[in-house]
């Protein structure tokens, strides 16, 4: 049996492989030159006739393919009169080709994650280090105006995550999020799906800082502000964040849509459930929707429950 004859029968498809053109060994050749290479004119067409054999199929294109580039490689050395299909079974031997195979499936090279950037050094702080990273901040204009930071308060094992904008005048005298008319709503609302604040719930805000006069933060104080909610939710790892108001459910879901276009349907961030209702203050000014805020609780309760949760 000739070595090409043996060489196909070990992959399992002699009877599958067709050489359309295996020119002749010119008189000429040196055996040196032909060493280790394959035929590019003498391809191999697979016929797949049997499932079975198809993994070997493909190991032997995959070996033709080694083998080509093993003679464009050689073609500055050898003359191309010298290929010939006795040195495609050489090149075609399995050892040294499989080890190729191996190498070229290798995943690539891991980039190694930059650990110095403020981002990085935020995410490997704990609960103590990072409310005093907080507390001293001045990474964005919102320094210049706070009374303090307002770094969020409750359970830091709660399974429940209410997020809002940012302090407002009460919550910056107070260095409390959601405190006067809006806070007491807020605290019914969470009486009705029986919880209390600071028991099995953490509340934020997006930004730590009171923007002056309440108005809208810009995007570069939600970049620089966002990697600490970052962590807090990181440190908790809640079960379900509900997000209060449009302002922080764009922020933190990356979009432009409208709040009540992202009411009734839950979201995700860091792979965390998040279910998107009005802002309490809005609630205040805006009754008719206070409705709808029960529809989102209750919403928000049904992902909790199927969270698996204990409360
Ligand atoms: S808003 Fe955030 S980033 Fe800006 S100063 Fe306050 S804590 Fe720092």
């Amino acid at each position: 049996m000739s070595r090409r004859a043996r060489f196909l029968e070990v992959l399992g498809i002699a009877d599958e492989w067709v050489l359309r053109r295996a020119p002749a060994l010119p008189e000429a050749v040196e055996p040196s030159a032909m060493a280790g290479l394959a035929d590019p004119s003498a391809e191999v067409t697979a016929v797949h006739e049997d499932t079975a054999s198809r993994e070997a199929a493909q190991a032997a294109v995959t070996l033709a393919a080694v083998a080509d580039a093993r003679v464009d490689e050689a073609q500055a050395e050898a003359a191309p009169s010298a290929w010939s299909a006795q040195a495609d079974m050489d090149a075609a031997a399995p050892a040294p080709a499989t080890a190729e195979v191996a190498v070229a499936r290798m995943p690539p090279e891991p980039v190694a994650a930059d650990t110095s950037t403020r981002e990085a050094v935020i995410a490997r702080l704990d609960w103590a280090a990072l409310e005093q990273r907080v507390c001293g901040c001045n990474d964005c204009q919102l320094c210049d105006g706070r009374t303090q930071t307002v770094f969020g308060v409750g359970d830091r094992q709660a399974e429940w995550m209410l997020v809002g904008e940012a302090p407002g005048e009460n919550e910056d005298k107070q260095g409390e999020p959601f405190v006067g008319q809006a806070g007491k709503l807020l605290d019914n609302m969470l009486a009705a799906v029986g919880l209390a604040r600071g028991r099995n719930v953490f509340i934020a805000n997006v930004l730590k800082c009171r923007p002056p006069g309440n108005r809208n933060p810009e995007p570069e104080e939600v970049a620089q502000c966002e990697p600490y909610l970052r962590r807090q939710i990181a440190l908790i790892q809640p079960k379900l964040i509900v997000v209060l108001g449009r302002f922080a459910a764009q922020s933190l879901l990356r979009t432009t849509t409208p709040i009540g276009k992202l009411r009734g349907t839950v979201h995700s961030y860091e792979g965390i459930p998040v279910v998107v209702t009005y802002h309490p203050a809005y609630l205040l000014r805006t009754l008719s929707d206070k409705a709808r805020a029960w529809e989102d609780l209750c919403l928000a309760r049904e992902v909790h429950a199927r969270a698996g949760a204990k409360a």
